[in-house]
């Protein structure tokens, strides 16, 4: 089969012989595949938002997670030095809301989520980017920032104090999620702000309220709006262009909108070359959202697999389809990728893999790196390797194992003991069924098989949680 991108002098990815990469990416920004050209050749500087650190992230977040954990892996296997950037938002509404709710205080609560991410990642087996800086840190670069913003004449201070971005001022606005203007203008209330000269104008930095956390600055005391921390933190890493910029499907507008215009306003260069944004998991028709009240926390669903198998199956369940298209979350086909995986490990149990280095001129191989460079084609890559699973089984062949292994390995499958990964941690008791006659026999009032049931789970490693309405979860201690 032919490669994404043949040998052709078009393509300038492709003319730098043959170890360098012809990758090609999806742009956001111009709506077509392009080969990725890195602006330093041999490196590559990604920055990807990361979670606002009031709640465990759910199955629909760490999506987006292993998606740029995919490309990370794909652009460091093609031979790229890669600096992963991906932020930790610890100052916003909904994270002072939630301290207040909880009555704790603010960083207490930051650092905890922030700490359970990080388990949720590992848990994942996601690697950990280069550099994680958190907003708070980053106060005096923003305000640089704002500062320079308002010394060109596109940041203005409100009359009640917040200091507000000119769009009007910024000719590019709206180029990445191609809005007009005009339609935006009109689809805002009219009670906004009185301070914004421009209904579109957003917030760059936050007058102090009473029991809110701020810093002193030359606006007066306040805090950050949202947008101006990934304009700091993205430049402060990774210099005023990057290569690579990524988030969900929904950031594109405003904020990756908004994170264009302060950087490119401000440094009058092109702040990100490539764009890319991962599409939603769904539930049902709905995407999966805090705000819908539809989650599923991803360590909710990792307690409920199998625990040496789950966090590579909640992965690749993630990664099977493209990550341009919706992806659906269901129980079956959660199951069903664990049958998927679990079948690789098979055949890798079946016929010991030999250390091999990767020959990319093996049919399958190719194949695999032709799909991967075609916009990290996953669904086509994944069906090379399920032809060489089947190669593997019908020839026996050792190095042919150690191939699946290894191609498996560039984007982070396949790398556990197979012998121990079919074994897995699970317990060999119907859960699900014990449960249900534990109710059962509680209804019945039947309290000593109800206890007896649950000391049995209890001693296997399950917990029951009961719950209002005689309904009873089950999670592994
Ligand atoms: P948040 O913590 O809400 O800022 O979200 C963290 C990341 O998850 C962002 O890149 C979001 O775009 C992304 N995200 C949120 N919901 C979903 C979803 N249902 N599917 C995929 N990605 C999502
Ligand atoms: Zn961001």
């Amino acid at each position: 089969p032919a490669p994404a991108c043949p040998p052709r002098r078009s393509c300038p990815a492709a003319r730098r012989g043959p170890a360098a990469m012809t990758l090609h990416i999806h742009n956001t920004l111009t709506r077509r595949k392009e080969a990725f050209v890195p602006l330093v050749p041999g490196k590559a500087g990604i920055y990807v938002c990361g979670p606002t650190v009031y709640d465990f992230i759910h199955v629909g977040n760490a999506r987006t997670f292993a998606v740029f954990d995919l490309v990370v892996r794909w652009l460091r296997t093609s031979g790229l030095e890669v600096t992963y950037v991906r932020n930790i938002t610890d100052v916003d509404d909904k994270i002072m809301d939630r301290a207040r709710e909880r009555g704790i205080g603010i960083e207490e609560l930051t650092e905890r989520t922030a700490a359970a991410f990080a388990e949720d990642c590992a848990r994942l087996g996601l690697v950990p980017p280069d550099r994680e800086p958190r907003a708070t840190r980053y106060i005096g670069p923003m305000l640089d920032l704002i500062a320079h913003l308002e010394g060109k004449g596109l940041a203005y201070r409100g009359a009640t104090g917040d200091v507000y971005f000119a769009v009007r001022g910024f000719e590019g606005y709206g180029k990445l999620s191609r809005r007009n203007l005009d339609d935006l203008r009109a689809g805002e209330r009219v009670a906004v702000e009185a301070a914004k000269r421009d209904p579109l104008d957003f917030v760059l930095w936050k007058a102090a309220k009473p029991g809110e956390p701020s810093w002193p600055s030359v606006f007066g005391a306040g805090r950050p709006g949202w947008h101006i921390e990934c304009s700091a933190m993205a430049g402060r890493e990774l210099g005023e262009t990057i290569d690579l910029h990524g988030g969900g499907w929904d950031l594109q507008f405003p904020h990756h909108e908004n994170e264009i215009a302060q950087s490119e306003g401000a440094s009058g260069k092109p702040f990100v070359r490539y764009w890319m944004h991962a599409a939603f998991l769904n539930l049902g028709d709905e995407k999966m959202s805090k705000s819908l009240g539809n989650v599923f926390t991803a360590r909710d669903i990792l307690d409920r697999l199998d625990p040496v198998q789950g966090g590579e199956q909640l992965r690749f369940f993630l990664l099977r389809g493209h990550y341009r298209s919706e992806l659906g979350f269901g129980p079956e086909l959660l199951e069903e990728a664990g049958t998927t995986l679990r079948g690789f490990y098979t055949a890798l149990r079946e016929v010991p893999p030999a250390a091999v280095a990767i020959d990319w001129q093996e049919p399958h191989a190719a194949r695999f790196r032709a799909a991967m460079d075609d916009d990290f084609d996953t669904p086509v890559a994944l069906a090379a390797l399920h032809e060489l699973r089947a190669e593997v089984n019908r020839s026996r062949s050792p190095a042919l194992a150690g191939l699946l292994k290894a191609l498996g390995g560039t984007i982070g499958f396949l790398q556990a003991d197979p012998e121990a990964f079919l074994k897995g941690g699970a317990v060999s008791l119907d859960v699900d069924g014990l449960v249900a006659e534990r109710v059962a026999a509680k209804k019945a009032r039947d309290f000593a098989r109800a206890d007896a049931i649950r000391a049995e789970l209890d001693a296997a490693g399950i917990v029951l949680e009961d719950k209002p309405g005689g309904h009873t979860e089950w999670r592994r201690k």
